[in-house]
């Protein structure tokens, strides 16, 4: 038999020996940062590693009230630079509300499947047939390249141009401890923060806007940051009609976040069961071995 010629798909990451348990042959480039934030938090280099296979992963809570908490830690957990340490906390809030987001795809299709399936029902009410739509990690990449060409966009509030920047993890959890009156107070609210400068004091947000003006905006916001307010056009296969869908990719990626948690805790509960470990003991020997026992328990049970 001659010997079969392979290529190593992954590149290995040697982690410092303090996080040996988190030794992994699947650690991924982490996407592009913008120049600003790598010179503040001297960032070099950063990988992002799939979720649900350590012990850090057991102890986020999915529960929170306010989705932005999760989506840090989460990221604060998946990440390390090429010594193995992890950016501080605040990095991971001074990135866009969209960077996140392509964090989280990221972490999600770095594990068991590169694609993103997104489970649709057809928007026509004569059909209403359910559809799968596939998304690759180069596709998501590619759409957030040429988003991430400008940090700030010009937009028109009465008769001036105003520059404002994207929203960020931190301006995203400070609307949301903020009761805003009415959706004009929110739309002002949420612009003062994004305003450049002298800006932020200006007398076209000052004032009630029209519902139209309002609307206008809005539409301004979603296309600041596209994975942000996600959609897509699908055409259905039953019916041949095509429609468009919102996706709320980061309530999708943290839903499949959180599965990949009940898979490893589900691993706990069987190899604890079986063998009397207890969670130490588990997350003590590398992932491979764990599904190796696990695979012996369910040839057993099937015998
Ligand atoms: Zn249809």
């Amino acid at each position: 038999m001659k010997p079969a010629t392979f290529q190593l798909l992954h590149k290995m990451i040697n982690i410092e020996p303090g996080l040996i348990s988190e030794r992994a042959d699947c650690w991924v480039p982490f996407p592009c940062v913008p120049d600003n934030l790598r010179a503040k938090y001297s960032i070099n280099g950063l990988f992002l590693r799939p979720f649900g296979v350590f012990k850090r992963d057991i102890e986020i809570d999915f529960k929170q009230k306010a989705r932005p908490y999760p989506v840090t830690e989460i990221l604060q957990c998946c990440t390390r630079d090429k010594n193995g340490k992890t950016p501080k906390q605040n990095f991971f809030w001074d990135l866009t509300a969209g960077k996140r987001i392509e964090c989280l795809l990221t972490i999600v299709m770095s594990g068991y499947s590169s694609k993103l399936s997104i489970h649709l029902c057809c928007l026509n009410d004569n059909c209403r047939q359910p559809m799968e739509v596939e998304i690759s990690q180069e596709e998501i990449a590619d759409f957030q390249l040429q988003n991430d060409k400008a940090d700030s966009f010009m937009i028109q509030i009465g008769d001036k141009g105003h520059l404002i920047r994207k929203p960020t993890g931190r301006d995203q959890i400070e609307w949301l401890n903020t009761s805003f009156a009415n959706e004009d107070a929110a739309m002002k609210g949420m612009l003062r923060t994004l305003l450049h400068g002298d800006d932020k004091t200006s007398s076209d947000i000052r004032y009630p806007m029209s519902d139209e003006r309002v609307k206008t905006l809005n539409k301004s916001m979603d296309e600041l940051d596209p994975l942000v307010n996600f959609d897509l056009r699908a055409y259905c296969p039953y019916c041949d009609k095509e429609n468009r869908y919102e996706i709320n990719l980061e309530e999708l990626s943290l839903y499949k976040l959180q599965e990949a948690q009940k898979g490893l805790l589900q691993t706990i509960h069987r190899l604890a069961l079986h063998y009397h470990w207890r969670e130490e003991d588990v997350f003590s020997i590398p992932p491979w071995r764990r599904y190796h026992y696990l695979d012996l328990i369910e040839k057993e049970e099937t015998l």
